[in-house]
């Protein structure tokens, strides 16, 4: 759910955000669902469900989001589009790559295995591994500010409620 965005408009601009940061020149996917099948070509009158799906389903996931969103430092880890752009620039994951991670790679990772997957383990070793270098906040598109996300999760790992 925190992938949603109002308008067509807001969605092509995450799209080329996502591809940009990402280093490409060209979109890698992207998949456009308009709802169920309908036609106007029987006598134009629109026709639900002629060549495909008479019906369109669409489920969102909470999963721990709203919480997540209520916190004050954590809930940057909901802004994150998933372009990969700060797998580029984190030291640590350029050296141990998929063993950096849980659902999401690097630092931001911690803050999701903890607070949406709920992999305490993944997450603490995530937490005390990131170096709080900042290097990925600065290439961000979305200015995440991991290091102050890894340290307010290091204290509520430290002293939990
Ligand atoms: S702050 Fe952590 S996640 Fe970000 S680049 Fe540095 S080591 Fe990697």
């Amino acid at each position: 759910m925190e992938k949603l965005v109002p308008t067509l408009d807001d969605a092509f601009k995450v799209a080329q955000v996502t591809w940009r940061y990402a280093n490409y020149t060209v979109p890698s996917y992207v998949n456009m669902v308009s709802g169920p099948s309908k036609t106007g070509d029987i006598e134009k009158v629109t026709t639900y469900g002629a060549h495909g799906p008479k019906e369109f389903h669409v489920i969102f996931l909470d999963d721990g989001r709203t919480r997540l969103a209520a916190d004050p430092v954590l809930r940057q880890a909901l802004y994150c589009l998933r372009c990969g752009g700060c797998l580029y620039e984190c030291p640590v994951f350029g050296l141990t790559a998929g063993f950096f991670g849980d659902k999401y790679f690097a630092g931001i990772g911690a803050v999701w295995a903890r607070e949406i997957t709920g992999n305490h383990e993944k997450a603490s070793s995530m937490a005390y591994t990131c170096l709080t270098c900042g290097r990925c906040r600065v290439r961000c598109p979305m200015k995440i500010d991991v290091p102050e996300m890894i340290l307010a999760l290091r204290k509520s790992i430290a002293e939990p409620e």
